[in-house]
């Protein structure tokens, strides 16, 4: 019978289990021994539905209190200095918390670790901090602990730990330069010892196979990199009683494909969503390793077509015989837990859709269908069905949407005049100061608010006093603006849950979860919509609450939108079409909102593309295509409007050096980025390109409650004029105001008007 195991399981619980335990924990209600009762009692049970479902091999290792990265760096006492960490005793579970933290229930708050993306997924990891003499050792324990755990409820554990080159890969120093610096190598030395120990003692409890990720290898590797692999794999493989399987994940091997192939590792997966490595040339260089494969998307949330894989796999199963693996096509962390909880869904939409316990069922019915199993051929049938019902849906086809997007070709990508010519008629028109003020569109999200929403969601709260409540709320919010003088307003998003399932809920194509969280980072949990149809407009959707705050006063008011592409990002995406279709349809309702504002006297619309950044390809040689589309898409939506219109998009990260042609591309007359906490150094990527149009660079970190002081804000700003024309120049801060309070906000702003008007004197 084919072996199906499995790479990784959510871990935060069907409820979020996890998620409510930690933060009780972290508040000091919650006491450690009933966090770790939580815990213990989620592994349990998500290793019994993985069983029952005739998983094979269970993953032990994906479970982590935080983050599996931190989890490891833990295990292998990388613990940075700060953290006080006794160089003999073993780490516990707050100082696992302060390093993601800053702070936990005991021990000396400090700064936190950086976090940072987990490849181009929503999921963020801690970043490893290590030093050049950094010392290894095994300093936890719950990685054999949760082997043992496993055992006793009888299962067969197959531990899950990171690689040691993606795990330095991964990792930062003061003393290394960037992810690929080749000085980190120079760790191998000392690392690969203590993962020869814990081999070792894994292979001591009786582990069969450990699972051992190297997804770096699907990435542009330097040659050092590359080359280091044989190395450090032949000590590894040397060492261990235990078979190693080797993971990769999120995309293709390509010029590491023959790498990995050589490698003195027992068995070796490939991700068959996203990767194409060619299958031949595989198993004519596997030797005789098992080669594993994953047909099952562990990334989005649609049912596979079994068929397509079966093809497939049926003549690789005539040559590997049981060598012949099967897996989802990466760990199941990034999707969401169960589908049968979703009792909202209409039965049609569920049965298109597979969550991580229903993918393990179609795992499970892939290796049956594959072993010619009988029972499979009813499984089969069902999901033949399904997929064509999905597929011949008219809820997922509009003629109209079809008709539009063929016609899109022609609707023009530029805007009338050139940013030169346009900035003149805009400053006509809104007669704004030098260094104008504004902000990134969200006011504090008070406790009154959200309770209006839930009651308004519950049925409690009718329409009329809903509406009610929220034009009160953007009818102080102006009045705040006005009397601390900001130059363009905003009406302060109090309509808006979420940016993007604010617009899904407004939006045909749509369909959103009860319980579909998946994990972000550490207690912090998404629930993407789904994106299953033609995206249409079928009324506007903003327009209202605009004309309503524009007509509380004579400045201008912002009108706020969400770009098409971070509507795009933060969604999961029909697997029907190229995505960048999907993002044309959304662009292209865009197009119509920002029409219908303009008409409404909106003179000023921003678009926020806080998820273009994360959207670029692992692959740098992939980079263009997605540039280019995700740029038409933004041009799409924002050129159809009048020279004196002005066009604001906002960006929250500050990494721009290598996007900087496609930032500039957008053409938006003015663009805020988050820069405040990198001293406007990032402003270096502008100049040096020359950019053209207006930046506001924020200049106040939203996400700290203190007040920026007013002479800092002026330095800050000084340091901007220093590189790009002050003409250009806006002050606002680096993001929304949602996450803080009223009085934090009102001094913030305050002091940041009064910075504006210190720079208009000077
Ligand atoms: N307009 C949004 C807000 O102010 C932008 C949020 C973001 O950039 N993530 O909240
Ligand atoms: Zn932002």
């Amino acid at each position: 019978m084919t072996t199906l195991h499995n790479l990784g399981f959510p871990r935060i619980g069907a409820r979020r289990e996890l998620k409510q335990a930690q933060e009780a924990y972290w508040a000091g209600t919650l006491q450690q021994s009933e966090l770790e009762h939580v815990g213990r009692s989620l592994r349990e049970r998500h290793w019994a539905l993985q069983a029952q479902a005739g998983i094979d091999l269970l993953p032990v290792g994906d479970f982590a209190w935080y983050d599996q990265i931190l989890e490891f760096s833990c295990l292998l006492g990388v613990v940075p200095a700060r953290f006080g960490q006794d160089a003999d005793a073993d780490v516990d579970l707050d100082t696992l918390f302060r390093m993601a933290r800053g702070r936990a229930p005991t021990g000396t708050p400090a700064a936190a670790c950086e976090m940072t993306k987990w490849f181009d997924t929503n999921y963020h990891y801690i970043v490893p901090e290590l030093a050049v003499d950094q010392s290894f050792r095994i300093a936890r324990e719950s990685l054999f602990e949760q082997v043992e755990e496993a055992k006793a409820l009888g299962h067969d554990p197959k531990p899950v730990i990171p690689g040691p080159l993606t795990y330095l890969y991964l990792s930062k120093g003061e003393d290394f330069d960037g992810a690929d610096d080749s000085a980190k190598l120079a760790l191998l030395e000392t690392l690969i010892p203590v993962y020869r120990r814990i081999l070792q003692r894994l292979a001591d409890q009786g582990v069969q196979w450990v699972q051992i990720d190297e997804p770096i290898l699907v990435l542009d590797l330097p040659d050092a990199w590359q080359r280091a692999y044989l190395r450090v794999y032949d000590q590894l493989a040397a060492a261990s009683t235990a078979r190693l399987l080797l993971a990769t994940y999120f995309g293709a091997l390509k010029n590491n494909l023959f790498t990995a192939l050589e490698l003195p590792v027992a068995g070796l997966h490939l991700d068959r969503v996203r990767g194409d490595d060619d299958l031949e040339q595989v198993i004519s260089r596997l030797g005789d390793k098992v080669l594993s494969l994953g047909y099952i998307n562990g990334r989005n949330i649609w049912r596979t077509d079994l068929d397509a894989a079966l093809a497939t796999l049926k003549p690789l199963k005539e040559a590997l015989g049981d060598r012949l693996w099967l897996a989802p096509s990466c760990s199941l962390l990034h999707s969401p837990v169960d589908l049968d909880q979703e009792d909202k869904l209409d039965t049609e939409l569920k049965s298109w859709l597979s969550f991580a316990k229903q993918k393990l069922d179609e795992l499970a019915l892939l290796g049956g269908a594959l072993d010619g199993d009988a029972a499979a051929e009813a499984g089969l049938q069902a999901q033949r069905e399904a997929l064509r019902a999905r597929s011949e849906s008219t809820r997922i086809h509009n003629p109209a949407v079809a008709e539009r997007i063929g016609a899109s070709g022609d609707l023009s990508r530029d805007r009338l005049s050139p940013f030169a010519e346009r900035i003149a008629k805009q400053q006509d028109a809104l007669k704004l100061p030098a260094f104008p003020t504004t902000t990134i569109g969200s006011f504090p999200q008070t406790r009154e608010i959200r309770e209006a929403r839930r009651d308004w969601k519950a049925g409690k709260l009718d329409d009329a006093a809903y509406t009610e409540q929220m034009k009160q709320e953007i009818a102080r919010c102006i009045r705040y603006q006005e009397e601390v003088e900001l130059d363009v307003l905003v009406h302060g998003e109090a309509e808006r849950n979420d940016m993007v399932e604010y617009f899904g809920e407004l939006l045909e194509g749509f369909a959103f979860t009860r319980f579909g969280w998946v994990q972000s980072y550490g207690s912090r949990c998404v629930k993407p919509p789904i994106i299953f149809g033609d995206v249409r407009r079928p009324n506007p959707m903003t327009v209202e609450w605009a004309r309503y705050a524009q007509s509380l006063t004579d400045k201008p008011v912002k009108g706020m939108l969400t770009g098409p592409v971070t509507i795009l990002q933060w969604s999961f995406v029909r697997d029907d079409q190229p995505r960048s279709e999907t993002c044309k349809q959304i662009a292209l309702a865009l197009r119509d909102e920002v029409r219908d504002l303009e008409n409404a006297g909106i003179k000023v619309i921003q678009i926020d593309e806080p998820a273009l950044r994360e959207g670029l390809p692992l692959r740098q040689g992939e980079w263009q295509a997605y540039l280019d589309w995700a740029v038409d898409c933004f041009r799409l939506a924002t050129v159809g409007v009048d020279d004196d219109t002005q066009i604001h998009t906002h960006m929250c990260y500050s990494e721009f050096n290598d996007i900087i042609e496609a930032i500039a591309a957008l053409d938006a007359d003015v663009i805020t980025i988050e820069t405040s906490r990198s001293n406007m150094e990032l402003l270096d990527a502008f100049r040096d390109f020359q950019y053209p149009n207006d930046i506001g660079p924020g200049v106040y970190d939203i996400h700290s409650p203190n007040e920026p002081d007013v002479a800092w804000m002026v330095g800050l700003m000084e340091k901007a004029a220093e590189r790009l024309p002050k003409e250009r120049l806006w002050v606002n801060p680096d993001c929304g105001l949602k996450t803080r309070k009223w009085e934090e906000t009102q001094g913030a702003l305050a002091n940041m008007v009064a910075a504006a008007k210190q720079l208009r004197t000077a």
